[in-house]
């Protein structure tokens, strides 16, 4: 299995940040991964494309860069199912499934990132997510040293939510992932940008529209380094939303089925005045206020101290405590923000 030591990561994670692992491993097979028994059992980190990464320090933990490569179709009368492997790259599976004809990830077109990282955190935009589609997700567990099937309502996946952000962190790796898509596709166009398509848009033009707008909105990570949206939109009961649009009569929000508020935390973030808003090196992206970017070398410290202050600025003013979407990573493994003083 290739391997390289006193590597630096700058190219492989999306913020641009210059960080140096002491090892770093490529396996490509189950039995690549069975010879990883005794990194697994020390601190490491797996890696995708690293477009929902931030490094903070300028070293890492072992990293494991899985590049398991392989798309299969199989067809029946009523519905395509997809296998694909975990080291494709996610927006080039979107983009082979539209082209052969098997429609429902249009919306999901160039999100940034593999496919073995898009269970992770359940990746979804314009209205749907991946677990619309999971029918099963090979899982290498590392106690076992062997590979299992676990079945979509074992992976427990919530809003950028799933097992393997909680339970499973850390204890196996996604090596492939298998989709079903019905032939009776039905477009999703109830979201906003999507509205205006009629109702006979082909998948094609929804993915190549998703496109477009995803390009007119997001800066390109290979021009301003960032990795998405840094925040989850926050979840609020209707008692604590209720005293928000008191103050705030303008605040976006969707109610969700059990009762409580989603809000937009890039809304929170922009009614803050940090849209634009610069701190050694790091910024708040000027016209998407959810973003942070790399603009001048930041390092992964400069990115997390700019997040620190959003969160703390942002809960002065609504009480809400902004969690984040990207996972940081220091050389001792995961961390989080710490708690607001
Ligand atoms: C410009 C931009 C726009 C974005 N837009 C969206 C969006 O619209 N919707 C959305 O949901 N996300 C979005 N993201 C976030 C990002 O694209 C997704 O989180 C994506 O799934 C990350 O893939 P990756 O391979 O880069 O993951 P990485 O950053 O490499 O890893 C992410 C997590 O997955 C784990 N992981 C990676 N591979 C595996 C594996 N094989 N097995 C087990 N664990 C693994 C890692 O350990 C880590 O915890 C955006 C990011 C950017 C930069």
């Amino acid at each position: 299995m290739k391997s390289l030591q006193q590597f630096s990561l700058q190219k492989n994670n999306s913020f641009a940040v210059d960080t140096v692992t002491p090892v770093i491993y490529y396996p490509k097979n189950d039995q690549d991964l069975q010879l990883l028994a005794t990194v697994t059992s020390g601190c490491f980190y797996i890696l995708g494309e690293g477009s929902n990464t931030l490094f903070v320090e300028d070293f890492t933990p072992v990293i494991i860069k899985p590049e398991f490569l392989g798309i299969h179709v199989k067809e029946t009368n009523d519905y395509y199912q997809v296998n694909a492997a975990c080291g494709e790259n996610w927006h080039d599976l979107v983009c082979f499934c539209i082209n052969k004809g098997i429609n429902g990830l249009e919306n999901l077109a160039l999100i940034p990132g593999s496919v073995g990282a898009a269970p992770v955190q359940n990746i979804g935009a314009y209205g749907v997510e991946i677990a619309d589609f999971i029918e099963s997700v090979t899982w290498f567990d590392f106690a076992e040293n062997k590979s299992q099937h676990l079945f979509k309502a074992q992976c427990q996946f919530g809003y950028r939510n799933s097992i393997f952000k909680q339970q499973l962190k850390n204890k196996g790796i996604i090596t492939d992932i298998t989709l079903r898509f019905p032939k009776n596709w039905q477009p999703k166009l109830n979201y906003q940008g999507l509205k205006d398509l009629p109702e006979n848009t082909s998948a094609k033009a929804i993915m190549n529209a998703v496109i477009a707008i995803r390009n007119s909105k997001l800066p390109d990570p290979k021009v301003i380094p960032n990795a998405g949206s840094f925040f989850k939109n926050p979840l609020v009961s209707a008692a604590q939303f209720l005293s928000l649009k008191n103050n705030h009569p303008t605040i976006p929000y969707y109610r969700q089925s059990n009762g409580s508020v989603k809000l937009a935390a890039g809304w929170l973030i922009e009614k803050s005045a940090l849209k634009g808003y610069q701190m050694s090196g790091a910024a708040v992206h000027d016209k998407q206020a959810l973003v942070l970017t790399n603009l001048d070398s930041a390092s992964g410290l400069d990115i997390k101290n700019l997040a620190i202050y959003v969160q703390k600025t942002v809960f002065d003013l609504f009480a809400i405590c902004l969690q984040p979407e990207v996972r940081m990573i220091a050389e001792q493994g995961e961390v989080t923000l710490g708690a607001i003083n």
